[in-house]
């Protein structure tokens, strides 16, 4: 489905984001994922390089570090490119109510899920654009909370308010980049999950799971591996007429 092609999956090396690593290895396409911290990402990459025989390569590069974003990204052109498509997916929370909230909380949240969104986008279409290649797909890991709020914890309001206002943020930010980057034929969607059982849910108890499982058409949260047909949708040939849209990926949630 992707010969030719290399996709950067940001956070490629756990979660949703291993999901697509996997998903897009699969399709044909070498595979570059960006991790901060982690001691395990270059073995992942390795391991799905021999599962589906394509190049895969972990970088550690912080997604909110502008400089280090566009020297990561020519790396990743030079050695195991031309990149054709970005999956900016990584993203952290914190968990607090809000009266205890800091500055710092805050920068925390947004440096990655929006500033680090920002950056490794315009890394990308900056090569894309720089080398006057006609194309290039940017899909932004955005969240059913960029719509609706939803209790973290059972019997309190507390809602992770830096969390949700940055995935609001970020599907605004979806929206202005497609209509920026449409001339040069760069095509800019965000998905947005619903519960996925993955690290960033596993603080919430066993009784709140239940109660916001309950409220989802299909009684249950998702696995990382149920994101991935909407992300390949948008990064292929299939997709040359969607650009600016945000696809709820959700067990129907938003219908209620
Ligand atoms: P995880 O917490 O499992 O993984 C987060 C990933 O992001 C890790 O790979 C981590 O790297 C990477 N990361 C975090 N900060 C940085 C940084 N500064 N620079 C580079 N990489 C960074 O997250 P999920 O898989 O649960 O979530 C993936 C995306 O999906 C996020 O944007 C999240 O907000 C969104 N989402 C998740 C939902 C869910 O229910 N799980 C629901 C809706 C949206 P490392 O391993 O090195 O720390």
């Amino acid at each position: 489905m992707f010969p030719e092609k290399c996709v950067v999956v940001t956070g490629g090396n756990r979660g949703i984001g291993y999901a697509f690593t996997r998903a897009v290895a699969q399709a044909g396409a070498n595979v570059a994922i960006i991790y901060r911290s982690s001691k395990d990402a270059e073995a992942v990459a390795k391991k799905v390089a021999n599962e589906f025989n394509v190049n895969v390569k972990a970088y550690k590069c912080d997604v909110s570090d502008t400089d280090l974003v566009n020297k990561t990204f020519q790396k990743i052109d030079d050695e195991i490119g031309p990149i054709t498509g970005l999956i900016a997916n990584a993203g952290v929370s914190v968990v607090k109510p809000a009266f205890e909230l800091s500055y710092e909380d805050f920068s925390r949240v947004y440096d990655v899920n929006v500033f680090g969104v920002f950056n490794t986008a315009r890394a990308a279409a900056k090569l894309w654009a720089d080398r006057k290649h006609n194309g290039g797909s940017i899909v932004i890991t955005s969240s059913m909370s960029s719509r609706i709020i939803n209790q973290s914890q059972q019997n309190t309001p507390l809602t992770q308010v830096f969390y949700n206002s940055s995935k609001a943020a970020v599907s605004n930010l979806t929206k202005g980049l497609a209509s920026e980057w449409a001339p040069y034929g760069i095509r800019v969607n965000a998905l947005s999950p619903g519960y996925v059982n993955t690290d960033q849910t596993s603080h919430m108890d066993k009784a709140i799971r239940d109660h916001q499982a309950s409220g989802i058409p299909l009684r249950r949260f998702a696995e990382p591996h149920e994101m991935t047909g909407q992300a390949l949708l948008l990064l292929s040939d299939h997709a040359t007429y969607m650009t600016g849209g945000e696809y709820f990926v959700d067990g129907g949630q938003l219908i209620w």
